[in-house]
């Protein structure tokens, strides 16, 4: 009996994908990407026909969903009218997402550099940093991640920087606070925000303040663990940089754009950065963009003298009109204010409900539709439950949790040991409580493993 054809077309999706596509991240032989047919809102199917709830928002990058019908349109309106166009141009698409980008982003961030994603921009932005200050080195912490370009790599603290570290990029990693897995033997946030301050300025006066061009953070740190920085953290990092002349960049690649229940994360603690950096959300990724967001202080550096660096696809007609209609999108639709709201009143109180019953949940921490369930073997102990083995060659804790929310129809973003509740920011709340339902059960296969 011949397959149906909508199987055949599966197959065929598959059988190319893995003669010809070389994935990111993967040992090529011993990957198994799911052939999706189609997307919608905030879930995604296969060919045949199952459906699954995406809480990872793809990459944590569908702020919006999949398929948002006005931001589509915006699309096709846009590839009618003018796909493309060089950037030394005014054109309408750019300046508009510029000066609506602009209007959001904190204090005096008001010039936008557009880049194709958020490596890129960080690479943009530790280039504005060197020559606005003439320093060679950049400081940037252990537990974060910046992207796979050269530079980017270089400062990303995860272990995907060691075989891409060529180890004279002039940087410099140090820890930021952390306080579930404290490097400072701290025992309250106080005590943590004020060590982490302290061996940051004493990482500086050793490695010379002189030589210190910028301070790179992600104001949430996402991939590494969605660890909420202490009250005041920041605006030390703030007080810090000033003193110095150091530059400070937070990139909000990740948490920018309405996945804290706020327009950037740095709203959250009051501070504003000289640098920002971003992508994914801008437009839900509908169309590959990022960008740095330039303060004045920085900007005029290059009024008079040119900024050497530049991209064929800054600033892309097709992404920009994709991240105005976004913007606009999440603005009539009161997306952020969702997002905060659902973030507080469904999803803190059901995954500290969660922790309560389920041994393996160590520690739950995050905001708006930012959350991390940190998986542990012993509460005490909190030694890690075995990290997610994504070749799915070996039966892990974490694979086997993830396995079961599949299985229900639910995909989840999984890395080491923590699992992230990152669905889009507009899911709505009976999603949500769907989403959360079947975390639970796949809770209970993790819960197997602890002692
Ligand atoms: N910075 C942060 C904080 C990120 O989370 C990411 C991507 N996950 C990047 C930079 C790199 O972005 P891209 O993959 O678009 O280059």
């Amino acid at each position: 009996m011949t397959p149906e054809p909508h199987l055949q077309a599966g197959a065929a999706v598959k059988a190319a994908d893995r003669a010809h596509v070389f994935h990111s991240w993967s040992a090529q032989e011993l990957i198994d990407p799911l052939a999706v047919a189609g997307a919608e809102g905030s879930y995604f199917w296969d060919y045949e026909g199952k459906r699954y709830l995406d809480l990872a928002s793809g990459l944590v990058y569908t702020n919006i969903g999949y398929q948002h019908p006005k931001v589509v349109a915006a699309i096709q309106e846009q590839a009618g009218r003018m796909t493309t166009f060089a950037p030394a141009f005014a054109v309408e698409a750019r300046s508009e997402a510029a000066r609506l980008i602009a209007e959001r982003t904190p204090g005096d961030l008001d010039k936008i550099f557009f880049t194709n994603g958020g490596a890129d921009a960080v690479e943009h932005a530790v280039r504005m940093a060197r020559l606005h200050t003439g320093r060679p080195k950049v400081l940037s912490t252990y537990r974060s991640y910046h992207g796979g370009t050269q530079q980017a790599v270089n400062l990303t603290g995860d272990p995907r920087r060691w075989a891409s570290d060529s180890g004279t990029a002039g940087v410099v990693h140090f820890w930021g606070p952390f306080l579930y897995r404290s490097r400072f033997y701290a025992e309250t946030e106080e005590q943590e925000c004020a060590r982490a301050l302290e061996h940051l300025e004493t990482t500086i006066a050793f490695e010379g303040p002189a030589s210190v061009a910028a301070i790179v953070l992600e104001t949430v740190p996402g991939t590494a663990g969605i660890m909420m920085p202490p009250a005041g953290y920041l605006a030390g990092v703030r007080e810090i940089c000033d003193k110095y002349g150091i530059v400070f960049v937070l990139d909000e690649v990740m948490a920018g754009f309405g996945r804290t229940g706020t327009w950037f994360a740095a709203d959250l603690y009051d501070v504003v950065p000289d640098l920002m950096t971003f992508a994914k959300g801008v437009n839900s990724g509908y169309v590959p963009l990022g960008g740095v967001a330039i303060s004045a202080k920085i900007a005029e550096t290059f009024a008079e003298r040119p900024y050497p660096g530049g991209l064929t696809y800054s600033g892309h007609p097709l992404a920009c009109a994709a991240a105005v209609a976004t913007i606009n999108v999440m603005a009539e639709e009161g997306i952020v204010e969702h997002a905060a709201r659902l973030g507080a009143e469904v999803v803190e109180p059901a995954l500290r409900e969660l922790a309560e019953r389920h041994p393996s949940v160590g520690e739950v921490r995050g905001t708006g539709m930012f959350w991390a369930l940190e998986l542990v073997k012993n509460r005490q102990t909190r030694e890690p439950l075995v990290p997610y083995n994504a070749t799915g060659q070996a039966a892990t804790p974490m694979s086997a949790f993830a396995a079961s929310a599949k299985s229900h129809g639910v995909w989840p973003f999984v890395n080491m040991n923590r699992t992230h509740v990152v669905p889009p920011c507009n899911i709505s709340e009976a999603e949500l409580k769907e989403g959360l339902a079947v975390l639970d059960t796949a809770l209970s296969v993790a819960d197997e493993y602890t002692e």
